[in-house]
C-alpha cells in the first residue's frame, strides 16, 4: 500500500471517535493517509534541559516536584494555581480552565514540564505549559524531539500527537516505497516507513534531516515525473532538433530597416521561435532577458511570423502605460511593413471599441496589443495563433490560461526580466522551454550607480541640472504619492511641486502616479517621450517597461523604501540609450527613518552591480525562500512539503533523475521502476493542476 492510497477512515485509528473526527475535517484531515502527511510545522527540543532559573533565556524544559496548589479569583473565574520547584528555582502555573490538573499534579510528585514563563506579580509564571508524569521507560512528550503543529480550538497538541503516534503505529510499517530502491541508496534518503515515522516522531535532528530530505525528494521526483514526460509526450522525439526554420520575408524586412542589427541573444531566441512556430505542436517558449535587452522586437519579429501565415497575434502586457507604449512601437514598426496592429483598452466605454471588436473577430486585426483586456468575454478572435505575455511574472496562471483559450492551441510566448533559475524555470512554467538574452544591445554602457544621503541631496539635483541642461531626461520617483500616507517621508506630490518651482524652474515637468486616469498618464508619458517634459516625478508606476532612450537620469528618493527587484526594474529605465546613464540612490538615516541592515545590503548591492542574475540571487539571499517574484502565483502547484526555491538542490537532483529514467526507460516497465509506473497509474500525483 502506498501512503498516499491510505484512505481509510478515521475512526479506523484507536481512540478516535466522532467529535476528533470532526475536530480533524476541520484541519483538512478526512483520511489515515492524510493525518499521516499532516507535518509538523516546526519540531521542539525537549531534549536539553533548560532549567526555571533560565525562563528568560528559553523555554523551560524540566523535571519539577510539585509543592503546593491554591486558588483565586471567584465563581466561573475561579483559577487554580500549582507551584513548582526544580533544583534552580520556583515557578508557578496558572491553569486557566484547567481545573482538573488539581487531581493530575499531585503535591510532592515529580513531572515533566515543558513551559513558556514570564516574571508577573512578583512570581515566575505560566499559562502556556505542558505537564507529564515522570514514569520509568520512555516519555511521550518529553526527552525527545517532539512534533509542532498546526492547532485548532478543538485540537489540542497532545491529542494530535497521540493519534498520530497511534496511526503511525497501526499503519506505517507496511507502507511501500514510491522510489525505487537504487535512487533510495544514490541521494542517501530513507524508506517510506522510516520517512514518515521520523518526520513525526525523529529521535535526533540527523534523523529529522534525512526524514526531510526524504519526503522532499519523493514530492519533487513526481512533480518533475509529470513534467518530464508531459514534455516529452508534446514533442514526441525527444533530443530530436527541429530543423532549422530561415527567417520569413516580413522578419528580414524589418530587420533590415533598424536603425541596429539584432543582439545575438536576439538571433538566437528569434530562431528558436521560428523552429517552434513552424513545428507541428504548439509553443511554449519563455525569453528571460534583463531590463532592456531588446524582448519586445522578438516578440513583434514573431508576431510578423504569426501573421504572413494568416494568423492573429496577441501581446499582453500588465499594465496600460506599458500596452499602449508596444502599441506605438507596433505601429511605428510594423504598420509599414503592410501589418494591421491595433491597441485594446480597457476602457469599455471608449468610442471605437465596437469597431475594433468587429474587425478582430472577422480578421482585419494581425496584431492586437493590450493588458488582460484581451481575454475579456467580449472579445473574439478569427484565428488567434501566437499569445505573447509580456512580464509575465505579473500575471497569474488562470490569466494566462484565459488568454490562450481564446485560440486554438495558439502558440504561446511568454516574456520575463526576472531571472530564474533554470531548473525552477523549468518547473513553474510545466514543460515550457526556455531562451535566454544575456547580451545587451551593442554601446550601452551600463549605468553609474551612486549612494547619497539625503542631505545631499542638493549636489544630486545639480547633477541633474547638467545632464538637463545637455539635453538629457531625468526621472525622480518616490514611494508614495501624496503626504497623505506618511508625512516623515517626501511623496511624490509634493515633491513635482518642489522641484518645479523651487529648484529646477527652468524646466518642464510633469507628474504620474496610479491615481491619474489612462487619458492623463497617456499624454504625459507621450510628451515626456517627445522630450516637450524633460522630467517625469513619478511612483513606481513607471517601474514595469517603460522605454525612453533620451532618459539618462534615475533619482530613486527613499530608495531603502522599494526591494531590489524593483529597484533593479527602476534603473532599468535608464542606459536605454548610447549616453552614459546614472542612478541615483537616495536614502534616509534619521531618528524618524533609521536606516536597517536589510535596506543598507540592498542598496549596497545595487551599487555594485547591474547585472540582473546577481541581483536576483542576492534578492533571494536576502529575502530568503520562497520569493521569487512570478513564482507566488505558482504556489497553487499543490506541494506539501517542498519549497521550490529552498529545495532547489533537491529539485535539481530530482529532475535530472527522472529525465535518465525516462530516457532510459520510457514505458517505465524494468521491474525496479515498477513503483513509480504503480504511483503514476494507481495514485497521480498533482493530477488536478494546471502546471
Ligand atoms: P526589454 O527587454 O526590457 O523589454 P525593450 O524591448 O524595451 O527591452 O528594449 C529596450 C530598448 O532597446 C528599446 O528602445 C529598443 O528599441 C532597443 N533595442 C532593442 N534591440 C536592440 C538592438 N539589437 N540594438 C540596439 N537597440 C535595441
Ligand atoms: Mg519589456
Amino acid at each position: 500500500m502506498f501512503l498516499r492510497e491510505l484512505s481509510a477512515s478515521l475512526d479506523h485509528i484507536k481512540g478516535v471517535g466522532p467529535e476528533l473526527k470532526s475536530a480533524f475535517t476541520h484541519l483538512g484531515v478526512t483520511s489515515v493517509g492524510g493525518l499521516l502527511c499532516y507535518y509538523p510545522r516546526d519540531w521542539e527540543d525537549r531534549n536539553t534541559i533548560v532549567p526555571i532559573g533560565d525562563f528568560q533565556r528559553a523555554t523551560v524544559c524540566t523535571q519539577v516536584r510539585v509543592i503546593a496548589h491554591d486558588w483565586f479569583g471567584f465563581g466561573a473565574m475561579k483559577t487554580l494555581k500549582i507551584h513548582v520547584e526544580d533544583t534552580s528555582g520556583r515557578g508557578v502555573l496558572v491553569c486557566f480552565k484547567r481545573p482538573f490538573l488539581e487531581n493530575q499534579l499531585v503535591v510532592g510528585n515529580q513531572y515533566w514540564l515543558w513551559g513558556t514563563f514570564f516574571y508577573k506579580y512578583g512570581e515566575i509564571q505560566s499559562t502556556n505549559f505542558e505537564v507529564e508524569a515522570i514514569q520509568g521507560g520512555t516519555s511521550k512528550n518529553f526527552a525527545h524531539l517532539v512534533p509542532v503543529y498546526r492547532l485548532s480550538a478543538k485540537l489540542k497538541a497532545g491529542t494530535l500527537r497521540r493519534c498520530i503516534k497511534q496511526a503511525l503505529d497501526q499503519y506505517a510499517g507496511p507502507l511501500e516505497n514510491e522510489l525505487p530502491d537504487y535512487l533510495i541508496e544514490r541521494r542517501g534518503l530513507f524508506s517510506k516507513s522510516r520517512a514518515i515515522r521520523a518526520i513525526h516522531f525523529p529521535t535526533s535532528v540527523e534523523e529529522l534531516n534525512v526524514a526531510k530530505q526524504t519526503l522532499v525528494y519523493e514530492e519533487l521526483f513526481y512533480l518533475e515525473m509529470v513534467i518530464v514526460q508531459r514534455m516529452i509526450e508534446r514533442r514526441r522525439a525527444p533530443g530530436e532538433q527541429a530543423p532549422d526554420a530561415p527567417m520569413s520575408s516580413l522578419q528580414k524586412r524589418l530587420i533590415e530597416r533598424l536603425p541596429f542589427s539584432l543582439t545575438q541573444g536576439q538571433v538566437a531566441a528569434l530562431a528558436d521561435i521560428n523552429r517552434d512556430i513552424d513545428s507541428p505542436y504548439p509553443m511554449a517558449r519563455l525569453i528571460q532577458g534583463d531590463v532592456g535587452s531588446g524582448k519586445t522586437l522578438v516578440s513583434f519579429l514573431a508576431a510578423l511570423r504569426a501573421a504572413e501565415t494568416g494568423g492573429q497575434a496577441a501581446l499582453m502586457a500588465p499594465t496600460e502605460l506599458l500596452a499602449r507604449q508596444h502599441a506605438e512601437n507596433a505601429a511605428r514598426l510594423l504598420e509599414p511593413l503592410g501589418l494591421r496592429p491595433a491597441f485594446l483598452t480597457g476602457n469599455i466605454k471608449s468610442s471605437g471599441r465596437a469597431q475594433l471588436l468587429k474587425n478582430l473577430a472577422l480578421g482585419q486585426i494581425d496584431f492586437i496589443i493590450g493588458t488582460h483586456a484581451l481575454f475579456s468575454r467580449d472579445v473574439h478572435y478569427r484565428n488567434l495563433r501566437l499569445v505573447v505575455i509580456d512580464e509575465q511574472h505579473r500575471f497569474g496562471v488562470l490569466q494566462r490560461q484565459a488568454i490562450v483559450e481564446k485560440g486554438d492551441q495558439p502558440d504561446l510566448l511568454m516574456m520575463s526580466a526576472t531571472p530564474i533559475p533554470r531548473t525552477l524555470a523549468l518547473t513553474v512554467f510545466g514543460d515550457m522551454d526556455v531562451s535566454i538574452i544575456r547580451d545587451m544591445p551593442l554601446g550601452r554602457k551600463p549605468v553609474i550607480t551612486h549612494l547619497a544621503l539625503q542631505s545631499n541631496e542638493m549636489r544630486v539635483y545639480d547633477f541633474v541640472r547638467q545632464q538637463l541642461a545637455a539635453g538629457r531626461q531625468a526621472y525622480f520617483v518616490y514611494p508614495l504619492i501624496d503626504a497623505d500616507e506618511n508625512k516623515s517621508l517626501k511623496d511624490a506630490e509634493s515633491m513635482a511641486l518642489r522641484l518645479s518651482e523651487e529648484i529646477f524652474p527652468e524646466y518642464d515637468m510633469s507628474l504620474i502616479h496610479s491615481k491619474l486616469n489612462e487619458e492623463e498618464k497617456r499624454i504625459t508619458m507621450e510628451n515626456f517621450r517627445k522630450g516637450v517634459i524633460r522630467m517625469l516625478v513619478a511612483t513606481s508606476v513607471v517601474e514595469v517597461g517603460v522605454d525612453v532612450p533620451n532618459a539618462t537620469c534615475m533619482v530613486i528618493e527613499h530608495a531603502e523604501r522599494f526591494g531590489l527587484s524593483a529597484l533593479h526594474q527602476l534603473r532599468g529605465r535608464v542606459g536605454r540609450g548610447n549616453e552614459q546613464s546614472y542612478c541615483f540612490l537616495v536614502y534616509t538615516d534619521d531618528e524618524n527613518n533609521h536606516l536597517s541592515d536589510d535596506s543598507k545590503d540592498r542598496l549596497k548591492v545595487m551599487k555594485n552591480s547591474t547585472d540582473g542574475f546577481v541581483i536576483a540571487e542576492e534578492d533571494l539571499r536576502l529575502r530568503g525562500p520562497g520569493q521569487i517574484a512570478g513564482i507566488e502565483q505558482s504556489g497553487n502547484i499543490g506541494l506539501s512539503i517542498a519549497d521550490l526555491i529552498r529545495d532547489i538542490h533537491i529539485l535539481e537532483h530530482a529532475r535530472t533523475d527522472a529525465f535518465a529514467m525516462l530516457e532510459l526507460d520510457p514505458e517505465l516497465s524494468q521491474s525496479e521502476h515498477h513503483c513509480v509506473a504503480q504511483v503514476l497509474k494507481r495514485a497521480p500525483p498533482f493530477a488536478n493542476v494546471a502546471l
